[in-house]
């Protein structure tokens, strides 16, 4: 990957294609805008260079046309707000119009064109619709960390028609070293702690990280699925019938290695997903019919406290519990406080994922973090040793 560093930009029209998948309120204001702020830094710097910045990006999941719900219109105040400078908006990403408000820009304009999932080629990596993109500019730089994984035209099919002259940008090459750091020397002890809804979306990374982590915590609704494939009582919780095979093939394969799986023993559990609903605290493997559990118990939150206090590197991905709700949150602030206590003693931690990242920023453990990651997928993806399309395709 070849950074932007040395590169000038004058005058140039710089395709950058950035993860401005941001959250949307029911007003279509900007409720966490974090990417964008992520991606700032290479922006400025074709600015300053005196480049003709040209922003590629998705919001959300489109059907395949427009949606007003999802267009990057609503995102052009808050851009131009944090450049200092009147951003311009295309309503299309492809097409003649486009193509002439490409040339008539001035040197340090930015414009922003419209969501690319607005057509379907998007994602389907269609190699016209990334020609038709390519363009628009005369320089390509990924920016977009949180896409890196997907095999699309505006991040890896467009890189083909930039032979020499397609770089990473900022964001994309920190979170990269950052990574690379932590599978090529972690300092020991490191646990992974995965949480979140289901195992499916989460079994190769799992599977992946038996032989590279000492410790690896799982929590969340996840959990429930080996509880009860280890013959517990889950009530209500959730739990994925299909995973079942799995979670018992997982808990085969750990007990002949040297990873040490350590899973909830306590659970706090609800009738309802309500902050007042009809509350408990039981066994994991107890868990009354009825009840639903939403959140790691007290033992639990000591079990997995002490683990993360004696680690040196820890990666989290996934909360405890149901943590948006306040009386299920109190096992992902604990797990959080824990992760910053063994950062302040010196330890590295990374965290990535939308949810867990919306509760360090909920819990405000921003800054006592040592890397907050802007991709949950792409991360999980790098630490199954798996290819990121859009990272290689900068490469070849
Ligand atoms: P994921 O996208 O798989 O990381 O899942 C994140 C979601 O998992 C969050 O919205 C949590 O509310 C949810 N979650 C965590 N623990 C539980 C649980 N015990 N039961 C149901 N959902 C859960």
């Amino acid at each position: 990957m070849k950074s932007i560093e040395k590169i000038n930009f004058k005058g140039s029209r710089v395709l950058i294609r950035v993860d401005f998948n941001v959250p949307l309120n029911s007003d279509l204001k900007i409720i966490d805008d974090g990417r964008i702020i992520a991606a700032l830094p290479t922006i400025k710097k074709v600015m300053l260079d005196g480049g003709k910045v040209i922003i590629l990006s998705h919001l959300g999941r489109p059907k395949n046309s427009f949606e007003n719900c999802f267009s990057l219109k609503h995102l052009v105040p808050r851009l131009s707000a944090l450049l200092n400078k009147a951003v311009i908006y295309s309503p299309d990403c492809i097409g003649k119009n486009v193509l002439e408000t490409t040339y008539k820009m001035k040197n340090s304009d930015v414009l922003i064109l419209e969501n690319l999932r607005f057509y379907k080629e998007e994602k389907k990596g269609d190699y016209n619709f990334a020609k038709q993109l390519s363009k628009l500019g005369d320089f390509y730089i990924n920016d977009a960390f949180g896409t890196s994984h997907r095999d699309h035209a505006s991040t890896s099919i467009i890189a083909r028609f930039f032979p020499k002259k397609k770089f990473a940008g900022y964001l994309l090459n920190s979170e990269i070293s950052t990574l690379k750091n932590i599978v090529k020397k972690p300092k020991r002890p490191l646990t992974a702690i995965i949480g979140g809804a289901k195992i499916s979306g989460k079994i190769d990374v799992i599977t992946s990280l038996y032989d590279f982590v000492d410790n690896l915590i799982i929590g969340g609704g996840m959990a429930y699925t080996f509880i009860k494939a280890m013959g517990g009582d889950i009530g209500n919780s959730i739990f994925e019938k299909e995973s079942l095979p799995i979670a018992n093939t997982i808990l085969e394969e750990v007990e002949k290695r040297t990873v040490n799986l350590i899973l909830p023993v306590d659970s706090v559990n609800a009738v309802s997903i309500k902050n007042n609903a009809t509350s408990n605290i039981s066994n994991i493997k107890e868990i009354p019919k009825n009840y639903i559990g939403l959140d790691i118990g007290p033992k639990s939150i000591l079990l997995f406290s002490n683990i993360i206090s004696n680690s040196k590197t820890i990666i989290w991905n996934g909360p405890m519990g149901v943590f948006e709700y306040d009386a299920f949150s109190l096992g992902t602030k604990k797990v959080a406080d824990a992760i910053c206590l063994c950062t302040n003693n010196g330890g590295f931690s990374l965290v990535g994922g939308g949810d867990s990242v919306a509760a360090i920023k909920k819990f405000n453990l921003t800054k006592k973090i040592s890397y907050l990651s802007t991709g949950g997928g792409a991360m999980l993806k790098y630490l199954e040793g798996g290819d990121l399309a859009g990272v290689n395709a900068l490469d070849c």
